[in-house]
């Protein structure tokens, strides 16, 4: 079957990787020069189940009203009342309760688990470039007693996961990660998950577009997708700044712009950018910066080791799809990892950049078929995308082949917001 994917993000590419294996003539068309290069270049490098969980959360609300108007705060909301924001706001609202996170929660977790299982036999079944690939878990760090004491109760929480965890004290800290001996800033404990890996998503998504194109796979970059066009119940082709192109089935990987390709067909797909910035940072000393992603849970800062980088991502604003550069952004990630690490980094080459997270108001993402027979989406990955990409496009090319996924379904497909 000839097959186009639309989008060469993280989750474009690990997708046209699961068709070609079960055979189909897959295309992919991006309008960036190469693959990875939005949402999926800068992101915070964590392939972490232990956090996969909904931004819908008890209690989220007052914390986003009452963050968002703190000065420097990490959560910035703007006011605008864009009609396609309230509805996502609206949807994200009714989430916000303990019933519906448990839910949520559980089938992100479902996804995630799954996910990590598929990237890591991608990894170690093809002979792919380096990704910065490193499988020491994540070690989340609390800056007070009453932080760590919270941190002790989502611990509980993660057992009905099957989240390994242990809490360690100050000393064991520095034992488990040798660079927190060096940090300046106060810590009360963390909790490490030691299941949780890190890579670099930009890397994986550039080595594996090569290594299919080598192998056959088609991929069009520097092409705008303008717009699907019907033919009866099914897509008959796509407009592109290039001219039309046609195949037997479509999957839909655009990221946050997902929904403008396919609203003018009737689908109303609930995915919101969630806009959050990272810097990158050559490394100069190894032993001095952590070789684990480390999550300083009072800054909600993400920092992962990237080979010989460190990159720290973190903060969410709901402020539509601007990609402006933020330099009070920048300064908090600087400062944060200065306290942390402040030695072994090379200060005078940072990358300081800014992307959109695709996500839906529940948290899952939204997978497989939709009312148009040739039409599937691999859609809403949110802030867990990188850790989700190769189990959901596993997932959505069984459903392209008409097989049974190995997971269950229930609340991953675009039914969930029609019921
Ligand atoms: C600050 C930050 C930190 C994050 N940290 C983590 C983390 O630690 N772990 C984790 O798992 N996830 C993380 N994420 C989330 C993760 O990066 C995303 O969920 C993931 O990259 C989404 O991948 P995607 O392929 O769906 O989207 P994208 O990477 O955005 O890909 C979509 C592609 O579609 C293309 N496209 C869009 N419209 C068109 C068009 N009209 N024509 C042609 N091409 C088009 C774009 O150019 C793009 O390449 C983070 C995100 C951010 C912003």
């Amino acid at each position: 079957m000839k097959v186009l994917v639309l989008g060469a993000g993280v989750v474009g590419v690990a997708t046209a990787y699961y068709l070609w294996k079960d055979g189909h003539e897959v295309t992919v068309v991006e309008r960036q020069p190469g693959p990875g290069r939005e949402t999926s270049y800068g992101n915070a490098g964590g392939l972490c189940p232990s956090f996969a969980g909904p931004w819908a959360a008890p209690g989220m609300i007052a914390k986003v009203l009452k963050l968002s108007v703190q000065r420097d705060s990490p959560i910035r909301f703007s006011p605008l009342p864009e009609p396609r924001k309230v509805a996502w706001v609206l949807q994200w609202m009714r989430n916000c309760n303990a019933e519906r996170f448990r839910v949520n929660k559980l089938r992100m977790q479902r996804v995630a688990h799954y996910s990590l299982q598929c990237l890591r036999e991608i990894a170690s079944g093809e002979d792919l470039p380096s990704f910065d690939f490193h499988e020491g878990g994540t070690l989340q760090i609390f800056r007070t007693p009453a932080e760590l004491d919270l941190g002790r109760l989502s611990a509980k929480a993660l057992e009905e996961y099957g989240v390994p965890w242990r809490i360690l004290d100050p000393a064991d800290i520095s034992a488990l990660e040798p660079a927190m001996a060096h940090s300046r800033a106060t810590v009360a404990g963390a909790l490490h998950m030691p299941a949780d890996a890190s890579g670099d998503s930009y890397k994986f998504s550039q080595g594996l577009a090569a290594f299919l194109q080598l192998r056959g796979v088609d991929f069009r970059y520097g092409v705008r997708i303008d717009a699907l066009e019907r033919e009866g119940d099914a897509i008959g082709a796509v407009r592109t700044s290039q001219g039309p192109l046609r195949a037997d089935a479509y999957v839909v990987a655009l990221g946050s712009h997902a929904p403008f390709l396919v609203r003018p067909l009737g689908l109303n797909l609930p995915v919101y950018p969630l806009k959050g910035y990272s810097i990158t940072v050559p490394v100069s000393d190894p032993d001095a910066v952590p070789r684990m992603a480390v999550m300083d849970e009072h800054n909600k800062i993400m920092i992962s080791r990237l080979g010989n980088r460190i990159r720290a991502a973190g903060m969410a604003e709901l402020t539509g799809y601007g990609l402006d550069l933020n330099p009070a952004r920048r300064k908090l990630l600087v400062d944060v990892v200065g306290e942390l690490f402040p030695r072994g980094l090379d200060w005078g080459q940072v990358e300081f950049w800014a992307g959109l997270r695709p996500m839906t108001p529940d948290g899952p993402p939204i997978l497989g078929r939709t009312r148009w027979n040739n039409l599937f989406l691999n859609s809403g990955h949110g802030s867990n995308g990188w850790t989700q990409s190769c189990g959901t496009s596993r997932i959505v090319a069984d459903i392209v082949a008409g097989r049974q996924p190995a997971i269950d379904l229930d609340g991953l497909t675009a039914e969930r917001f029609h019921a």
